[in-house]
C-alpha cells in the first residue's frame, strides 16, 4: 500500500506525495518512487534544493537497463553540501533545465512522467539523494559519474517534521551534533531507548535540546 508523505520539501508540485516503493530492500533501491496524491495529476517536478544541474537525459520510451538509459528523461543536481539529487523517469521533452544551470529550491525542472520513461513500469518519479562520504545513516554504496556515492533514505529529507514530538532513540550510541550536518562537531550522545523531544527538522536531522540528531535513528515514542 502506498504511504502518503506529509512533505516539507516538495519534489512534485502536488499537495501530497505517495511512496509506491521505499528505500533499500532486497534489490537495493537507491531512492523513493513517488506518485502524486491523485492519479490524474501530471505535476511539474521541483528541485529539492538550490544547486547546479550536472547531468540530464532526454529519452522517450521504456528501457529495461540499469545504465543511463534506464533513468529515462532525468535531471541530476549537485548541492553545496556535496549531496546530489536525481529525478528520473520524467516525461520526454519536458526538461526546463540543462547542464550547468543553477536552480533554486522548488524550481520546476521538468514534468512528471506521464507517460513514463526509462526502466519503469508505470508513471512515477524516482527521487534519490547521495553523499560523497559515508553517512551515519544506513546507506547504499554505488558509483555515479565516476564517483563513489552513498545513497540514503530520502524520507526524512522530504518529510515535514512535526513540532515538538517525542521520539525514542533506536541506535545504541547516537551522536548529537552542533549543527544539522554530518561534519558538525559532536556535542554529546544519546542511548538506545532514550526519549527526546524534536522541535524541528532540517537536512534529515531533528533538533533536540542540546543539538541535532539523525532522524533515521528515531522512532515516534
Ligand atoms: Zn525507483
Amino acid at each position: 500500500m502506498a504511504k502518503t508523505l506529509t512533505v516539507k520539501t516538495k519534489v512534485l508540485n502536488t499537495a501530497t506525495h505517495k511512496v509506491t516503493r521505499g528505500f533499500g530492500g532486497e534489490d537495493g533501491h537507491k531512492g523513493l518512487d513517488l506518485v502524486p496524491g491523485s492519479t490524474s495529476e501530471t505535476p511539474t517536478v521541483l528541485a529539492y534544493d538550490a544547486g547546479t544541474v550536472i547531468a540530464t537525459g532526454n529519452i522517450s520510451g521504456i528501457y529495461k537497463t540499469t545504465n543511463t538509459q534506464g533513468m529515462g528523461t532525468y535531471v541530476s543536481i549537485q548541492h553545496k553540501d556535496g549531496s546530489i539529487t536525481r529525478y528520473q523517469h520524467l516525461k520526454y521533452n519536458t526538461l526546463t533545465v540543462k547542464v550547468g544551470d543553477r536552480v533554486k529550491k522548488g524550481e520546476p525542472i521538468g514534468v512528471y512522467g506521464r507517460p513514463t520513461t526509462g526502466n519503469s513500469t508505470g508513471p512515477h518519479l524516482h527521487f534519490d539523494i547521495s553523499f560523497p562520504t559515508k553517512p551515519e545513516a544506513p546507506c547504499i554504496k554505488s558509483t555515479y559519474l565516476g564517483q563513489c556515492r552513498f545513497y540514503v533514505d530520502p524520507t526524512p529529507y522530504l518529510q515535514k517534521g512535526p513540532a515538538a514530538v517525542k521520539y525514542k532513540v533506536t541506535a545504541s550510541s547516537l551522536r548529537v551534533r552542533k549543527q544539522s550536518s554530518l561534519s558538525a562537531p559532536i556535542v554529546g550522545y544519546l542511548k538506545k531507548g532514550d526519549i527526546v523531544t524534536v522541535t524541528g527538522t532540517q537536512n534529515g536531522f531533528g533538533k533536540v535540546s542540546n543539538g541535532w540528531v539523525s532522524m533515521q535513528y528515531l522512532t515516534e515514542a
